[in-house]
């Protein structure tokens, strides 16, 4: 995938707090149940937490009982991209923001009806906006 938004390693590490570099450009993962979303309700919108970018909305979340906010799709089909992982011994799915190319986490396909798809996302790389009313 090429991003729209390119930055140096030193300029993402100024920018970016330590726990969201280790995640978004290092490809880390936060502790189950520890992240601010996995148990948040609130309806908006969350962004990268890197550039900005609309990724998910609080209308597709669900509890997965995973321990990391789960979404069935993104906001867009072009916002978030997928790339093969076969890291850690395992085949999976990762899953980035197309904006910027940061690291997000992972989609598997044992998500509800009607995508099967769950977007297995670190809070760390998020930031949510509440709704306006
Ligand atoms: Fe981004």
């Amino acid at each position: 995938m090429k991003p729209k938004i390119v930055k140096s390693e030193d300029e993402w590490r100024r920018e970016l707090t330590p726990e969201q570099y280790a995640v978004c450009r290092q490809k880390g993962t936060e502790p189950a149940f520890s992240g601010r979303y996995w148990d948040h309700h609130e309806s908006g919108i969350y962004r990268c937490a890197a550039c900005g970018e609309p990724l998910f909305s609080s209308e597709t979340k669900f509890d997965s009982g995973t321990g990391w906010p789960s979404f069935a799709q993104p906001t867009g089909p072009a916002r978030v991209a997928t790339a093969e992982d076969r890291t850690l011994g395992m085949r999976r799915t990762e899953a980035m923001c197309a904006n910027c190319g940061a690291h997000l986490g992972h989609v598997f396909d044992d998500g509800p009806v009607p995508t099967g798809q769950r977007y297995c996302i670190n809070s760390v790389s998020l930031d949510f906006a509440p709704k306006k009313e």
